[in-house]
């Protein structure tokens, strides 16, 4: 058990990620050699999808997704209301709207029911669907899939969260970001994610065309003419410079050998939550749903506060003072100014009461199995328990 600062979740450097960085920095290409190549392979390959494409970070690859399907102004994406702002925000980016759905009280995901309701407020051709597989756990990808494709959009999904997840449909174990269910998955490497590359991303895909596209478009949209002079480029659209430097990606590579070990210890921690959590009144962990086993990103509780009399800040606050950091996720996206002010005010009571009662407590790798007994126990102190 450690006695000092326990965040809500961090990254797991070793000696050998530093060690992999310094090789980098003393080869011939700090960006765009050999090593962006390698990462990608390796990502893709672990994941099971076809094409890996990396990019500067979780933010830039969603807006990557937008640009090569070519979503545009009068058309319109569904965003689950419970998620991080660049779910939505790459969509405004690209001028489309954003139609935002409700979900699940008890998982904060959205559902085929919460999205056949979005759909239904929907003007204009919906492009894409994004998912959002919060805290690590997966969406019911074909029950979304099927509506998406009945609206004729397709799947983005932005799963972060879930790097490591497993889940079966009925087909058999799958991993997150294989994309049997999507045209595309984002993933994204801050700090406080699975792997860390200090800032990255990665999208997956089984589209080659798209993930040519996702090359030019990180690259200004450059492309390079097949027997063309070696000088010579043609850009057909105006791409970005969203590349993710060979630095990033030796850290990359090297995190990736560990992501087994990683996600090994976020289920372990998880199920010793689970245990301790288990007789605690009025606090539960947030639902799984059925086909997912998670590798937890987060480890969200769900608390009623009215019932117990504190509010979360003095929880938080509490939680604090011991040593133990703790965070909301998320605030309901479409209650910020900036789409209430575009959208018109909207109630989404599934967001809502997940909102009113979450709360992670600290989970990453380097925990030790110790620690979940300070944090739960620290929990019951600022309960009142
Ligand atoms: C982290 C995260 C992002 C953004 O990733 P960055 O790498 O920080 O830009 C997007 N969506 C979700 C759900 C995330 O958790």
């Amino acid at each position: 058990m450690s006695d000092g600062f326990l965040p809500y979740g961090r990254q797991t450097i070793e000696e050998d990620d530093i060690a992999a960085v310094a090789q980098a920095l003393r080869g011939d290409f700090l960006t765009t050699g050999p090593t962006v190549e390698a990462f990608e392979t390796a990502f893709a390959e672990k994941v099971g999808a076809a094409h890996a494409v990396a990019c500067s970070n979780g933010t830039a690859s969603l807006h990557l997704a937008m640009l090569a399907l070519g979503v545009g102004s009068g058309e319109t994406c569904i965003v689950p209301s419970i998620t991080f702002l660049a779910t939505a925000n790459c969509a405004a980016y690209v001028g489309a709207e954003v139609v935002f759905a409700d979900v699940d009280p008890d998982s904060g995901l959205m559902t085929p029911r919460t999205l056949a309701e979005a759909l239904s407020r929907a003007i204009g051709p919906v492009k894409a669907v994004l998912p959002v597989h919060l805290r690590g756990d997966v969406c019911d990808l074909p029950g979304l899939a099927r509506l998406a494709a009945e609206a004729g959009a397709v799947l983005v999904e932005d799963a972060p969260h879930a790097l490591g997840t497993t889940m079966d449909f009925g087909g058999g174990p799958e991993r997150v970001g294989d994309c049997r269910h999507a045209a595309m998955a984002s993933f994204s490497f801050h700090p406080v994610k699975a792997i860390a590359t200090g800032e990255g991303g990665m999208l997956t895909t089984n589209d080659a065309a798209l993930a040519t596209r996702l090359r030019s478009l990180r690259s200004h949209g450059m492309t390079r003419p097949p027997g063309a002079d070696p000088w010579v480029y043609e850009m057909a659209q105006p791409g970005f410079n969203y590349r993710l430097p060979d630095i990033n990606c030796a850290l990359g590579l090297s995190q990736l050998g560990k992501l087994d070990r990683f996600t090994g210890r976020r289920r372990r921690l998880t199920a010793l939550y689970r245990a301790r959590l288990a007789g605690l009144n009025a606090v539960a962990l947030a639902e799984s749903p059925a086909w997912s086993d998670p590798a937890l990103h987060l480890l969200t509780v769900l608390i009623d506060f009215d019932a117990l009399g504190v509010t979360r800040a003095e929880v938080m606050a509490r939680l604090s003072a011991a040593g133990i950091g703790s965070q909301v996720h998320y605030i309901p996206v479409h209650t910020q100014p900036y789409w209430r002010a575009r959208n018109g005010p909207l109630d989404l009571p599934g967001a809502q009461a997940w909102y009113d009662r979450c709360l992670s407590l600290p989970l990453y790798p380097a925990m030790q199995d110790g620690d979940v007994e300070r944090v739960v126990a620290a929990l019951e102190s600022a309960l009142g328990l």
